[in-house]
């Protein structure tokens, strides 16, 4: 195929490869083969099966996975293919396990909303695949025992569905606390300040060095309270909250989207949202797109936007950047590593601000 075609591919790969690393898995490869369409039994080819067989024999692979949704049968030929204790998953399912690892460390306020909609992900995920997997034991066991295998899938089904019903309610009464919480918060009128942004954009640098820096000040109280808020004061006396969300990435599986409505709800109460960007990144332009493709969904459009392009420091023409983000409005250039443009940073928040203060009133519950 074409060149940028095998860049985006191999960039998802990259990305891929990080996502495991962060689920603590060692990477010793990755392939890819362009097909008119994925076969319906393996979704690679029969060669590139026997490719990846040998590979797992030489590097003593334990883990295999697919940058794609797999099907639930693709999935079981691909792991009988492999042959052993080898595992197969898909993207989806390497981003649920992190989810996973990471509400079990996660600090305490987002804790107990994290594990739930990764529960809640989990078992969605899980609902259409059991139907297959019966039917499959049903046929293995050559008709002998017709029917117990679907009325096994019922009492599944209904485990499940009880459980998931449950665990609704729960996210239900999380957020109603979270909603307290806030309005609380909101009885001071302070505006709320959201950073939004791909992995890795320098979200949470920004967050810290704004709070550690000398211009500014951060309240320990608060930072108690919700670890992920912080409330940042200007020398002029004018301060705002600022709120780190979760990292967007690429491909996010539709049942994930659903779920991180729960942890962007606050989003949608924002006064202003912050868009970082890693413009040294190679791919800086899609994750902007991907991140923008987030926020549409989760109807934001009548919040005020304001764009910082990160990372000038990495860039081989800075100066460029520099002028590219002065020409063009709500674009502000900046260095989270450095503190460069963090000042001019504020200022442009406190200048956004403005033109969206709500009247105090309109925060008294
Ligand atoms: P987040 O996922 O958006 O919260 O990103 P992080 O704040 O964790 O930053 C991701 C990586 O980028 C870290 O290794 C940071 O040290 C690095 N980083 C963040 N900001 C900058 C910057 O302005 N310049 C450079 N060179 N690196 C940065």
């Amino acid at each position: 195929g074409e060149t940028s075609d095998s860049f985006a591919i191999e960039e998802s790969l990259k990305e891929l490869a990080q996502l495991a690393d962060t689920a603590g898995l060692m990477v010793v490869g990755s392939t890819y083969q362009k097909l008119a369409s994925p076969n319906p039994r393996t979704y690679i080819g029969s060669g590139k099966v026997a490719e990846i067989k040998s590979a797992i024999r030489a590097f003593e692979v334990e883990t295999v996975i697919f940058d794609d949704e797999l099907s639930p049968g693709q999935l079981r030929n691909l792991e009988k293919a492999f042959g052993g204790d080898v595992r197969v998953c898909d993207r989806t399912a390497l981003i649920l396990d992190i989810f996973n690892q990471r509400a079990a460390t996660h600090e305490a306020a987002l804790q107990a909303s994290l594990r739930l909609f990764v529960a809640l992900a989990q078992m969605e995920y899980q609902l259409p695949r059991l139907t297959k997997m019966w039917t499959h034991l049903e046929r293995q066991a050559g008709g002998k025992v017709k029917g117990m295998g679907e009325k096994q899938i019922e009492v599944d089904k209904r485990i499940l569905r009880t459980q998931i019903g449950v665990l609704k309610k729960e996210l239900e009464s999380v957020r109603k606390h979270r909603k307290q919480y806030r309005n609380r918060r909101f009885s001071v009128p302070v505006p709320v300040v959201s950073l939004v942004g791909y992995t890795n954009a320098g979200k949470s640098t920004l967050l810290n060095q704004l709070t550690g820096a000398n211009v500014l000040s951060e309240d320990r109280l608060f930072a108690t309270l919700d670890p992920t808020t912080r409330r940042v004061q200007m020398k002029n006396g004018s301060e705002f909250l600022l709120t780190d969300t979760v990292g967007f990435i690429q491909k996010l599986p539709t049942t994930l989207v659903a779920a991180f409505r729960a942890t962007l709800e606050e989003i949608s109460e924002s006064s202003l949202l912050v868009h970082v960007v890693d413009i040294s990144h190679p791919l800086a332009e899609q994750q902007i797109e991907a991140v923008e493709k987030v926020l549409a969904e989760l109807d934001v459009s009548e919040i005020p936007k304001l764009m910082v392009w990160n990372k000038v420091d990495k860039v081989t023409d800075p100066e460029k950047i520099k002028l590219e983000a002065e020409r063009r409005e709500d674009i502000v250039s900046i260095s989270a590593l450095t503190g460069e443009g963090l000042l001019e940073f504020c200022n442009a928040v406190q200048e956004k601000l403005k033109d969206s203060m709500v009247p105090v009133e309109a925060f008294v519950p």
